[in-house]
């Protein structure tokens, strides 16, 4: 699509989608329906930004621009959590037919930030990355540039991650007022956080060389700024901290899109994986092999993540997929179908030349150098342990990542073989 100059394709249709059997899929709704569990209270009042306050006490939330952490660096974060969400918001919305509800309206901003009534709420990525990882704690200011980069297509994961870096530019005298517009891009300075990101939307003056991302920023700046990009081959990575799941260790540079927060690394339900402790690094190729196998099915049938992580059971995931399409699917057999998935799509990358052992993490992001204080303060994640048992658990050159031709075959990814081993 990018290659395309191709923004988005929107599709409406009329027609009925039909249900292989409508009368199970409804049992199974009635049945489940009042066994919902975990987050889903949360989701249903708050929404995602219900999980802020947690996440940054945590250390999951970066912050900063991964240079510090709330507790400390930014006690404001109580200011953009759920509770704070909630007032400002004038009503929910759902999904259809979803019994979650996490969505929500805002109320008109006439304040200091103008606003339409209606405006999507932030979610956590969103208050996450222009909040705490700017340093920022004025909601109305993040429900501004949430609405600026709604009406342009911009995605707040990247939008924020890029003035998050910007600010430490200019913070560090790499930038100055000279060349931002005469825009004084500081720390926690909600009004030029909303002027920028407006221009960046609008590739207007100085946005313009905003308006690509972490990685051209540094390129065009120059100067060592690199080092406070903070992507995963040109993809900004998103308010999850690898120092606190180590999971996502695995997937921001081996997951075949980088930075991806939603290959393996979340919440999963009962059922699905074996007991495991959460804070080790070592034996969790196998573990991150099912749940990213399984959320490539969960990814590629439409199936909500906020809605998963509610379900009572894995069991009732398969039953829904069962009566939906009209299979008759175990769980091992969507497995294999999840490895499928990734086998292909990282075929794909091998072909088109990619190591992603080669992917650089930024050191912010595994401890290197280790954080000081706060609560991941002296985590270094090994990641070499983590790539080699994830590679070797999928079967993959530990090397180069290549799938080895035996498990395409496998798979039966004929195609795939041929190309890669021809
Ligand atoms: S489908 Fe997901 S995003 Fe939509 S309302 Fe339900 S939980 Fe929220």
């Amino acid at each position: 699509m990018g290659s395309k100059k191709l923004k988005a394709v929107a599709v409406k249709g009329n027609m009925e989608i039909p249900l292989a059997d409508a009368a199970k899929a409804g049992e199974l709704r009635k049945q489940y329906l009042h066994e919902l569990r975990g987050p889903v209270n949360l989701f249903r009042k708050y929404g995602t930004p219900g999980t802020l306050t947690v996440s940054s006490t945590s250390g999951n939330t970066p912050t900063k621009n991964w240079s510090g952490t709330s507790v400390i660096d930014f006690p404001e974060y109580e200011l953009l959590g759920g509770k704070k969400v909630l007032e400002q918001q004038e009503g929910k919305y759902a999904c259809y037919q979803c019994p979650v509800g996490c969505g929500g309206r805002m109320k008109e901003g006439t304040g200091k930030y103008k606003y339409e009534a209606g405006a999507h709420k932030p979610e956590y990525e969103t208050l996450a990355m222009f909040g705490n990882g700017c340093l920022n704690g004025d909601l109305e200011s993040i429900i501004k540039v949430n609405d600026i980069c709604n009406r342009f297509g911009l995605d707040t994961i990247s939008t924020g991650a890029t003035i998050a870096m910007t600010i430490e530019c200019f913070e560090r005298g790499l930038i100055t007022k000279a060349d931002t517009d005469g825009i004084e891009m500081t720390w926690g300075n909600h009004e030029t956080i909303v002027t920028m990101t407006g221009k960046l939307a609008r590739r207007e003056g100085f946005g313009a060389l905003l308006a690509d991302g972490t990685k051209m920023v540094a390129e065009r700046i120059g100067k060592g700024s690199d080092e406070y990009a903070m992507n995963i081959q040109g993809q900004e990575a998103p308010a999850h901290d690898p120092k606190y799941g180590v999971d996502w260790a695995i997937c921001y540079r081996l997951d075949p899109t980088p930075a991806r927060h939603t290959q393996g690394g979340e919440g999963y339900p009962p059922g699905l994986m074996p007991e495991y402790d959460p804070d080790s690094p070592h034996n969790r190729g196998e573990l991150h092999k099912i749940g990213s196998d399984f959320s490539h099915v969960m990814n590629s049938s439409g199936e909500c993540a906020f809605a998963y992580v509610t379900l009572p059971h894995v069991d009732a995931f398969i039953g829904f997929i069962n009566a939906v399409t009209g299979w008759e699917a175990t769980l091992d057999e969507l497995l294999v179908t999840g490895e499928r998935v990734a086998n292909i799509r990282q075929a794909f990358n091998i072909r088109e030349g990619l190591n992603p052992l080669n992917f650089k993490v930024p050191g912010r992001m595994v401890g290197k150098p280790p954080q000081m204080e706060g609560p991941l303060a002296g985590i270094i994640v090994d990641e070499e342990t983590l790539d080699r048992d994830y590679l070797t658990a999928m079967d993959w050159d530990l090397e180069t990542a290549k799938p080895s031709k035996r498990k395409l075959l496998e798979l039966g990814l004929e195609s795939a073989a041929e190309q890669l081993y021809s």
